[in-house]
């Protein structure tokens, strides 16, 4: 189609959950306008589709602002407020999706598969006309005049406006591959250096080997450099390669963070959350009190899984059988440290490949919170995960998606 003749007044670049939302609460509010989802995929949504499960966390019962990372508190801050969670069930509804909660607030569409979610925003889009044109892989955008130029793997589109909802870089394999970043960079933007979010942990040494498989609670304590430690609770899973599991998840993107900006950072794992060393070595003595001809691994084994605190004891060198009553203040001492803050020996993450978010970004600072508009480049909108913003774990990737598309849909039909 020759260049002129085809005009489209918005291009959403990029079709997962932040552009179909933006392609279609802009279609909501100004119809009549042509409005096109441009996306290099052979099909919409691979990553709505892989999500929570294969059953799409689609938001959460309770989103606050604490709940995301990223520059810009203020901004974030903002854009939530314009679509607050009542308004997100309500939007699914419209569309016939019906959410249930799940533990931790997380939503889910009663019918518990991805699927729902993914068919219901394509139909929603195609039913107020957006036209979703799959196999047209942007590689380049350019001002011209008023307008963009958009280059594409099947040829070139003229939009009035366009809206760059290209994801981050995190399992590319589903189509976000960081082209987004360069676009955004060729229209004068700059990016936040990336690194994955949401990853399981990669360990050095071989203590998390023998525990493979094993979920507990525990709390982990981030202390990087520059910044009051943080802790992060919830069930942690240890694997063949280290650890996953929500709370190893929420923890990656900090120790990422601190890593790219060369700060120095540890981990320790807390296995009686809530509790400081002193508690923990009172405990101890207690239970040394309370039941003085026990074995240790017993009294240990009653507060965690007993191949943990076997691991434990013997990692220490503590003798498991010994009683209660004969535990050394030293040991008993060492026991009461390792329980509470447990090193958690981070060589690395598993990665984009394996990463649920990206962090990094596109610049909050650069963009216009009352609209997603670009404050570098007028006419160009972005929402999603290509902005340096991400949540935590359980369905708030996905709000952050939806809010902004519902940001930047209402600004683009207000012009
Ligand atoms: C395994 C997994 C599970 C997850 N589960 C959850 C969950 O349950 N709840 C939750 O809240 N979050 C979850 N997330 C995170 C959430 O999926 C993302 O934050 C969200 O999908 C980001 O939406 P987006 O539209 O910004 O980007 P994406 O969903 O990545 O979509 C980007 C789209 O842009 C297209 N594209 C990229 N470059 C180009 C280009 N140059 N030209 C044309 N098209 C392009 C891609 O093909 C893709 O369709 C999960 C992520 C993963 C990887």
């Amino acid at each position: 189609m020759s260049e002129g003749t085809d005009r489209l007044d918005v291009a959403v670049i990029g079709g997962g959950a932040a552009g179909l939302a933006a392609a279609i609460f802009a279609a909501r509010r100004a119809r009549g306008s042509r409005i096109a989802i441009l996306d290099g995929a052979r099909k919409l949504g691979a990553k709505i589709l892989v999500s929570g499960g294969g059953r799409c966390n689609v938001t959460n019962v309770k989103v606050r602002p604490a709940d995301y990372c990223g520059g810009s508190a203020h901004i974030i801050k903002r854009v939530l407020a314009a679509l607050p969670v009542e308004r997100t069930v309500a939007f699914f509804r419209e569309i016939g999706v019906e959410l249930h909660e799940e533990e931790y607030g997380k939503l889910f569409p009663n019918t518990n598969t991805a699927r729902t979610v993914l068919d219901a925003l394509v139909g929603e889009a195609r039913r107020l006309g957006v036209e979703i044109l799959c196999g047209h892989r942007v590689t380049g955008l350019a001002r011209a005049g008023d307008s963009f130029r958009v280059e594409t793997s099947a040829g070139r589109r003229t939009a009035g406006r366009v809206v760059l909802a290209t994801g981050g870089l995190s399992l590319p394999k589903t189509g976000s591959d960081g082209v987004g970043y360069e676009l955004a960079k060729s229209l004068g933007h700059r990016i936040v250096p990336t690194t994955p979010g949401l990853v399981p942990l990669v360990l050095s040494g071989a203590f998390h080997r023998a525990l493979s498989g094993m979920s507990l609670a525990v709390e982990l304590c981030i202390r990087a450099e520059g910044e009051k430690p943080r802790r992060i609770a919830g069930p942690m899973l240890w694997t063949h390669f280290g650890v996953s599991g929500p709370a190893a998840l929420d923890a990656s993107r900090h120790w990422h963070r601190a890593r790219i900006e060369r700060r120095a950072v540890g981990v320790t794992a807390s296995f009686l959350p809530g509790l400081s060393f002193e508690n923990a070595e009172a405990r101890l003595i207690d239970a040394a009190g309370a039941q003085p001809k026990a074995h240790l691994h017993g009294v240990v084994a009653a507060w965690m899984p007993a191949r943990m605190a076997e691991a434990i004891l013997k990692e220490l060198h503590i003798e498991p059988r010994v009683r209660m009553a004969h535990l050394s203040r030293d040991d008993r001492r060492r026991l009461a440290r390792g329980l509470v803050e447990w090193p958690i020996p981070i060589a690395d993450s598993r990665g984009y490949a394996y990463a649920e978010v990206t962090a990094g970004g596109v610049p909050l600072a650069e963009i216009d919170g009352a609209t997603m508009e670009s404050r570098v480049c007028p006419g160009l909108y972005l929402v999603g995960e290509i902005l340096d913003c991400e949540g935590r774990l359980g369905g708030f990737n996905f709000q952050w998606a939806w809010v902004t598309g519902f940001v930047a849909g209402g600004a683009l039909a207000a012009r």
